[in-house]
This record gives structure tokens, sequence and C-alpha cells, in this order.
């Protein structure tokens, strides 16, 4: 049995969600012991008893500690079963980080395509929105492989939650490695602001400034008033495709913080990530790690390693017999090779 100390590194739920979804792809059981130690609500919390609930569905597992609260976790997994499931947050935790803890174990296989309608927040910090997943991390995937879509029925935002997206996941016999080492031009900047219960006045503070601040014409700015969402909510994102890849940045409309402000900070994360000249942000990077992993092999460039990313790697290497090696090209950019 292999055990996992989640106080360890990064310290907070992804330890738990790559461990879960470790353990379902490689079928090794584990324990858990000082679940998100590191933060200031430690232990599970609704949405992390969400993944769990649904990693022991799939993978017809048996798991103790799967309370409320709990610091500690023991997973023993069965077989994949493919199919149709859903599962809510119930708040506004993230159900897109749901999915990140499933989605590697449906990704490779001959079995059936798996439809899973996942509700809670699909636009919270901290967790990545429904436009990254859709953007950015699934045509990765896609290109490995797999055939993932993913469409939206209702926008969830902290906090009061209840959005809702319903994914289909085509399995393959294995992921296939990618070399994303060069971004290639850039061939489309955009800007999306979205309101909903809000003046719409905020969407185009947010995007006048982007304009202004990224040079983007009037074409590349698009804002939108959100009517399914339950509750009030803003993101503002900046998409960049370039021939090898599309980032995107998102920031979140927050009491008491100003749309410029929210609007900068996302500016300043596409400046940064335009200047270092790499292929994936900070958070794509610690999210391709998994899929890459499984892949056994590739490589791809990215800005100096978060404590998630790296932390996700040790995690990984618990689970599976590969190594990741990491280049310094300059002060601001890396290398991550997969082996
Ligand atoms: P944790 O803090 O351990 O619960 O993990 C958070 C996860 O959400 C990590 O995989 C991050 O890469 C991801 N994440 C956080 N913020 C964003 C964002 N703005 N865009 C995309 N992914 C994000």
């Amino acid at each position: 049995m292999i055990t996992i100390d989640g106080s360890f590194g990064e310290g907070g739920g992804q330890i738990l969600r790559t461990s879960l979804a470790l353990s379902l792809v490689t079928g090794q059981p584990f324990r858990i012991e000082k679940i998100r130690a590191g933060r200031k609500n430690p232990g599970l919390l609704r949405q992390h008893l969400t993944a769990v609930k649904a990693a022991t569905e799939i993978g017809q597992a048996e798991v103790k500690g799967n309370v409320l609260g709990s610091t500690q976790l023991t997973f023993t997994p069965g077989a994949i079963k493919a199919g149709d499931y859903a599962f809510a947050v119930g708040t506004a935790g993230s159900a897109t980080l749901v999915l990140q803890t499933v989605l590697p174990a449906l990704l490779q296989g001959n079995g059936e395509t798996t439809t899973l309608t996942l509700e809670g927040g699909t636009h919270n910090p901290f967790a990545p929105p429904f436009d990254f997943l859709v953007k950015a991390f699934l045509p990765i995937i896609n290109r490995m492989g797999a055939g993932v879509a993913a469409t939206i029925e209702r926008h969830g935002f902290y906090p009061a939650g209840g959005g809702k997206f319903v994914i289909s996941i085509n399995p393959t016999a294995q992921l296939g490695s990618l070399e994303l080492v060069e971004r290639g031009d850039f061939t489309a900047q955009v800007a999306r602001a979205i309101v909903a219960h809000l003046p719409f006045d905020i969407a185009e503070r947010e995007l006048s400034l982007i304009g202004r601040k990224m040079d983007l014409p009037g074409e590349a700015l698009h804002g939108e008033t959100i009517k399914t969402s339950p509750g009030p909510g803003n993101a503002v994102t900046i998409e960049l495709t370039s021939q090898h890849v599309t980032e995107v940045f998102t920031g979140f409309g927050e009491r008491g913080v100003s749309a410029e402000a929210v609007a900068n900070s996302v500016v300043k994360e596409a400046r940064e990530y335009i200047a270092a000249e790499v292929v994936a942000g900070e958070y794509l990077a610690d999210q391709l790690l998994l899929p890459f992993a499984l892949a056994r092999g590739g490589a791809f460039t990215t800005l100096p390693l978060s404590k998630h990313s790296t932390t996700n790697m040790d995690v990984i290497q618990k689970f599976l017999d590969v190594k990741f090696e990491v280049t310094t090209l300059s002060n601001r950019a890396v290398q991550v090779e997969v082996r």
C-alpha cells in the first residue's frame, strides 16, 4: 500500500486528487494522511468528498475515512467502469476539480464512452475555469489520442455555485506523447468578460482596459451577460492562440476589487507568458504532468515551476515509474521532459 503525506510540498487538495487519479489508473491502493494540512481549513471539504465519491463509483473502490473534515483516507480501487454518471458538489466547490480526479482513468482503455454530468462551481478562483478546460487543456488531451468534449449548461460562480456541465470521454488504448516545446507565432488573441446578475458595465471596463493594454482591436473583445447562473459572478479571460497551443488566463470579479484591478491581474499573467516564449503557463503545466506521465514521454516548455507542479511530480513518481527532467532555459522558462 502506497502511503502519501498530504501535508508535504504544496499541501493542498491536488495531492489527494492526483493520488486518487493514479490509484484508479494503476489499481494500486493508497492511504493518505494529514489531508490538506497546509490549508487553513484542513481535511476533506465537500468538493474533495465529491471527488472521492466519483473515484469510488467509477473505480468500484473500497474507501475508508470519506467524511467531511477527515484528514485520513484509505482507497482500494477495483476495475474502472465506464458509463453515465452524475456528481454534484452541492456547494460552490469546483466541479472541474472533480473531473481532474477521474478523467485520467477514463482516458485510457478499450471501453465504451463515459458521460459525466458534474454540478458545482464552473468558474472558481483556485480551480480550472470551464473555459480553460475546454480551450486550453482538453485540446491537448485530444491530441494525445482521447476524444473528450464538454458542454456547459449553467455557469456556477463562487459563492452560489450551482453550475452544471456535461463531458463525454471516449478513451484511447494508450495516450500518445507530445513534444510541446515550441509555441510558434500567435494566430489569435481574444479577451472575454462575462457577468451574471451584475451590471454589464463591469465587463465593459475590464475589456476596455485589456484592449488598451494588450493592444487588441474591438473585434477581439467579447462581453456577455450570462443568464443561466444561479448566483452573481464575473470572470474575464485572455485567450492566446499560437501555432501549437491555446492558453487561457482568467481573473475573477470579487467584491471590493475594481474591474480594472481584476483585468490588470490577467494582463500581467498574459504578458509574463508572452515574454517567456513558453508553451504552458503555470496552471496548464501542473495539469499536463499527469497525462504526460501516462504517455510515458513527451516534453513541454513552461514558466519556472510552481510548488503545485513540483508537488504533483513527487506524487506522480510514487505511483508511476517515470522521471521528470527539468532544464532551466532562462530566468523565466524551463523545459519539463518525461522519461
Ligand atoms: P489545489 O489548490 O491543490 O486545490 O489545486 C488547484 C488546481 O487548480 C491546480 O491544478 C491548478 O493548476 C488549477 N488552477 C487554479 N487556478 C487556475 C486558473 N486560473 N486557470 C487554470 N487552472 C487553475
